[in-house]
Parts: structure tokens; sequence; C-alpha cells
């Protein structure tokens, strides 16, 4: 179907296009040049000290785990309010997901004092999410993680651009994780970021990131190396240089882009505010700086968020729900998941919210449409 306001649209033009089409001419299409430029960028415009491209932002979540060396027996804290896939990562490698619930309805990440009453002896890791690109309290969390020992990791799937304290989001915890999905600020159809500071846990991700072996295909082309050992049960978690091609030409189109979701979403909060007060739009106090990767707001108590989706649907109107909570899904309800600790919170956002059409090329015109549909589409 076509919408009128779709939920998310991708920015692309014909520079994205110049880009991948050379490198096709170049005739090295795999991790190569360009994979190593657009690390380099990615670095240089996160401040971090190394940056690893992959295949898709789950697998950077996957690797960040198994680089920290978790496993059967090890617990790790994380919300319940996000995707599937960041328990998912946990999962893959034997280690036990642990659901902690969100600050508040105003913020909707991981809360800090329930992380601290979720610890046990077995855990070891953090998982933070910063939903919608909005900064978790990481000064808090990191604190956290230093008097119990607890590595952290930062899925910063939504947040490309995104900072706390002038620091990028992605380089506050042990590893960071982004995602270049299809509907994420920075796409490359599918493909994946991680960030850390630390230079052996770089080297360990570099190598998980491909077999485990000790050198590239792309160092023995250049003549570097001619054998190779492998020393650790790596993946095949490789970009290819067509993709990172793409993601370059994104990259550059990151601060004009979320600027224009900076203002799309401060003229949704004077409009919603206006005409459907009886909608709280979340994120209302002032923390860092966010990447405004979607718009969330949670319908009045007692409403159908689904229902309400259905309204706006036959509006031309494209919403979403982020999330049905992970510890909901029926592959979660499995017995050995140890417990879930108190939930309220985030059980009333998620029964709450719909996210609302976010992407830099939205119009004035078009948010205006939709918060009239919101408005219609309300107490049905
Ligand atoms: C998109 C997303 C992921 C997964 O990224 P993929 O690139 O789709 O594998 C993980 N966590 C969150 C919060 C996401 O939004």
């Amino acid at each position: 179907m076509t919408w009128r306001v779709p939920l998310s649209d991708v920015n692309l033009d014909s520079a994205e296009i110049d880009a991948v089409v050379a490198v096709m001419r170049s005739g090295w299409l795999t991790m190569g040049s360009i994979t190593q430029a657009f690390e380099q960028e990615f670095a240089a415009f996160t401040g971090s000290k190394h940056a690893l491209a992959v295949t898709n932002g789950t697998a950077a979540l996957h690797l960040a785990c198994l680089a920290l060396d978790l496993g059967p027996g090890d617990e790790v804290i994380l919300p319940s309010l996000t995707f599937v896939a960041s328990a998912n990562a946990i999962r893959y490698t034997g280690a036990t997901p642990v659901f902690a619930d969100i600050e508040s309805t105003d913020w909707l990440c991981l809360s800090p004092e329930a992380v601290r009453a979720a610890i046990t002896p077995q855990t070891k890791a953090i998982m933070v999410v910063h939903y919608a690109g909005y900064p978790c309290d990481m000064p808090t969390i990191l604190e956290i993680a230093r008097q119990h020992h607890l590595v952290v990791i930062e899925d910063a799937a939504h947040a490309v651009g995104a900072a706390l304290e002038g620091k990028a989001l992605g380089t506050w915890g042990d590893v960071g994780c982004f995602s270049f999905f299809g509907n994420k600020n920075l796409t490359t159809g599918e493909g994946g970021m991680l960030l850390t500071q630390d230079d052996q846990l770089a080297e360990k991700l570099q190598r998980l990131r491909s077999h485990g072996m000790t050198t590239l295909t792309w160092d023995r082309a250049r003549g570097h190396a001619s054998t190779y050992d492998v020393v650790a049960l790596g993946y095949n978690y490789r970009i290819d240089d067509l993709r990172s091609a793409l993601g370059r030409v994104q990259l550059q189109k990151i601060p004009a882009g979320n600027a224009r979701r900076e203002s799309a979403v401060r003229l949704y909060r004077e409009l919603l505010a206006a005409q459907t007060p009886e909608v709280a739009i979340p994120f209302a106090q002032a923390r860092g700086q966010s990447s405004y990767h979607i718009m969330p707001v949670l319908l009045p108590e007692g409403s159908n968020n689904l229902r309400f989706i259905e309204a706006m649907k036959a509006r031309g109107i494209q919403v979403s729900w982020h999330y049905p909570p992970v510890h909901t899904f029926s592959i979660y309800q499995f017995s050995s998941l140890p417990r879930v600790e108190d939930l309220k919170i985030t059980e009333e956002v998620s029964s709450r919210e719909v996210t609302l059409p976010l992407y830099p090329t939205i119009s004035d015109d078009q948010i205006a449409w939709v918060v009239q549909a919101v408005k219609e589409s309300l107490f049905l």
C-alpha cells in the first residue's frame, strides 16, 4: 500500500549510487580499503579509538558478548523494552538475559536503580539500550559497573550521532554496537559497527568477526601475509565494500538528517500539546543530545494501541509499536528464564506506546496530517 505518511523513509540519492558503482568498477567487493575508510570515518565521527564494521547490528551485539567472555552461568541485565536482538545476542553465548525496568514513563531507558536491584553473584554485564536515540544515565550505570566489576555493552542501534556530556553514545561502555538496517538513521541496507576504546578488545572483536583468523584476505592480497592461523571459534560477520561505500555517504548526511529529525520532533511536540493534550510525549527532560531515531508517544491510559494503529492506517499513516516487551514473547517465556524483575513501567509504557512517522525528508504538512489523524483516532 502507498502511505500518505510512511513510518520512515530512506534518504538516498545519486551520491550513494555513484559510491556503490565505483566499488563495483574497482574489482574489490568485500571488506577492503573502502571498509577501512568507513571505519576510520565512523571512529572520527564518534571520537572512538576503534571502529569495526560488521554485517548487521545483531552480529555486533553477538561479537560484543563473545569478546567480553559472556557464557553459560553469566547473567546480563538489560531492558525488556527493546528489540528482541538485544536479548538474543546474549542467549547466543549461553548467558542469561535478566530483564530490568526502565526509568519512568518519561525516560524509557534502563533504570540504574533497577539494575542495582537485579545484581546477583552471577551478574557479569549490563546491556543498555539508548531507546529512540536518547541517552541512558551512563555515569550512574558505569559507577554501578565499577562497584560490581561488571562490563557494559551499549546497544546504540538507535543512536548514531547522539551524545551525553559531549561524548558519543557507543563510546561510554566497554563495547558500543550500532545497526545500519534499512530503517535506521544511517543505513547500508544491512550493516553494523562496533566501537571500543580498548586495544585488546578491538583485536579480539576483529578476529571473531572473521573466523578467528590471524590475517585477512585483504592483507594477503596486498602481500602483507601469506598464511594464517585460526585462534578462536569465530564467525563470518564481515561487511562488504559496497555497503561500506553506501555507509560513508550516509555518515556525511547524519548531521543534517538528525537536525531535521530534531526540528520535526519539536513541531510534533508543539502540535500534539496543543491538539491532543491527552497524549504523553516521553523524553521531556533535557539530557544529552538525541539522534531522534523514532517518535514515541504514549496514548491515554486504557487505550488500545493496536486499535489506534489500525485507525491511523485507515487514514494512510503508518504507525508502529516500540516495543512488545521481549519477556512476553513465547520464546522468552521458557522455563529457564531465572526471574523477571518488576517490570511495571515497561509494561505500562509498552501497552500505551505508539511510534509516529519520523524521517529527515518528512514535511511540516505531513507532521500536521499525522497529528490531525492522531486526534481523530484517539477515542475510536
Ligand atoms: C535494529 C536494532 C537491532 C538489530 O540490528 P540489525 O542490524 O537489524 O541486526 C538491535 N537492537 C536495537 C535496539 C535495534 O533497534
